[in-house]
């Protein structure tokens, strides 16, 4: 950390509004106005709509994340965690990632701290789940069911491979809906190469609360999305929920259960728990209270946006709905980082701010190769897409929306490269232990047995 004479603007979190309100303010802002200082546990940004295609191999796990120092130069990038915000001196505690917290202090804030996955306390869930936020569960994720694979077709125990072939996918939201897509998909695929384990010997299984899944695209895009995936032998539960799923053996609310070695977890996201810690009015669903403004109400020097705020629907309240807020997805998280940037540079010269209004453009999901569903808003017109055409929409989109030209040519590679190489199926699992296999070549051999006396040994023979 460099001691500044400048004010200080402190981002905290380096994600999408992060990112992209730091981008925003380095480029309007005059030189030497201020330092801009990013704070996040991760040295980069993760482009999350790309993790179910990096779970099923169809990305590089490294071409969705953006290294934060390479984009952003001119700031001040420190890899650690904001742990708590002092409002009356205006210093933040920083915990990096190895020695002693720190305390650094700032002029203007920015809360950038996103959502974290939303669990319940289900018995087992802790111990057998894996999420669906970060590159390291899909590469991880990726890992694993490959390794399913490989432990199925050479056991001999059919309770084992059965449990290894049994998929369990909890949430049918974007994230849910995309990764069972995307992975059921590498898993057909995979299963070509295997000697005894076919498409059919795999279940997959994808559980919801509610009664549709992807509510995004909208009913009609939501029921296409769910007979699509059952067309391709995907159980869909809906209205259920997961009792329990102890040593993963999974209880559902209607009564089935299976044994299951995966279960991913995508019931939704909550705003990241420590914002309790920073003494920020919060909403009733632990949000950030902002105004339209992106101003933190009842502060002049404090700004949020993303997952991690709660954020007033300008559209939808002039449409005459007083409750409207903005949903937490990129869509928003982006645009409004760009609004953010803009109101911090006013603010910090004391001119009047801008008000964040944007009507939703619509929403587009892959759910594996070939097959999507996309619901493109126009005004009052709403088209909605499904299959390759709607496919070619999310690619396209999301594509385009891959921050820096760098990241965006690496995706279209490995997608270009993809139409004429066949999936890459190995899994590498043993990367989560890279040093076992070197501990055992390297750890001390067992000390010989001590010596027996001269009797002893003639006794013995
Ligand atoms: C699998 C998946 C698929 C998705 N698909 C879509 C899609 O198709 N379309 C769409 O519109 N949206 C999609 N979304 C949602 C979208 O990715 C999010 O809405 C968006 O990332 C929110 O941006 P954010 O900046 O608020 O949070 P994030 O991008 O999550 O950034 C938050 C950052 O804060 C950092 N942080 C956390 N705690 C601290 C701390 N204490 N101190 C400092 N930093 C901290 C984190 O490390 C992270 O880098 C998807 C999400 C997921 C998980």
């Amino acid at each position: 950390m460099s001691t500044t004479e400048r004010p200080r603007i402190l981002v905290v979190g380096g994600g999408y509004v992060g990112l992209y309100a730091a981008r925003r303010i380095l480029k309007k802002m005059r030189y030497g106005e201020a330092t801009v200082t990013v704070v996040d546990p991760r040295s980069y940004m993760t482009y999350q709509p790309f993790l179910p295609e990096a779970a099923a191999g169809s990305i590089s796990p490294r071409h969705v994340v953006v290294p934060l120092r390479r984009v952003l130069p001119k700031a001040e990038v420190l890899t650690g965690r904001v742990t708590t915000i002092d409002q009356d001196r205006k210093v933040a505690t920083v915990a990096p990632l190895v020695g002693e917290a720190y305390e650094l202090p700032f002029d203007y804030l920015v809360i950038a701290m996103g959502a974290v996955s939303r669990t319940f306390p289900i018995p087992g869930l802790a111990e057998q789940g894996i999420g669906m936020k970060g590159v390291e569960e899909a590469i991880g994720l990726r890992n694993h069911v490959l390794e399913q694979l490989d432990k199925a077709d050479s056991t001999t125990d059919e309770d084992v491979r059965r449990k290894a072939l049994t998929f369990v996918f909890v949430g049918g939201g974007f994230a849910g809906a995309e990764t069972i897509g995307e992975v059921e998909d590498m898993a057909r695929d995979a299963a070509k190469y295997y000697t005894s384990v076919k498409r059919e010997d795999m279940r997959f299984i994808l559980v919801d609360a509610a009664d549709k899944i992807l509510p995004e695209v909208g009913p009609k895009l939501g029921a296409y999305g769910k007979e699509h995936l059952e067309s391709r032998g995907v159980e869909i539960y809906l209205s259920t929920s997961m009792d329990s799923c102890v040593d993963g053996h999974v209880v559902l609310k209607n009564g089935l259960e299976v044994d299951s070695s995966t279960i991913v977890w995508t019931a939704g996201v909550k705003p990241n728990p420590a914002l309790a810690r920073f003494g920020l009015p919060l909403g009733p669903r632990g949000h950030v209270d902002t105004s339209e403004k992106l101003q933190v109400q009842g502060t002049d020097y404090i700004w949020a946006a993303g997952d991690n705020a709660q954020v007033p629907d300008m559209v939808g309240r002039r449409a005459g709905n007083p409750n409207a807020w903005c949903p937490p997805n990129a869509q928003h998280a982006l645009r409004q980082a760009k609004v953010l940037g803009d109101n911090v540079i006013s603010g910090m010269r004391g001119f009047p701010q801008k008000e964040y209004s944007h009507a939703n453009k619509g929403a587009v999901a892959g759910l594996g190769l070939h097959k999507g569903v996309a619901m493109i808003v126009m005004g009052k017109v709403k088209i909605k897409l499904k299959g390759r055409l709607a496919w070619y929409m999310h690619r396209g989109y999301h594509g385009m929306a891959m921050p820096t030209w760098n990241r965006k040519i690496r995706i279209f590679a490995d997608w270009t490269l993809a139409m004429f190489l066949k999936r890459e199926v190995v899994s590498l699992g043993a990367m989560e232990t890279p040093r076992e296999e070197f501990y055992e070549a390297a750890k001390p051999a067992p000390a010989p047995a001590a010596a027996k006396p001269e009797g002893e040994k003639a006794k013995a023979s």
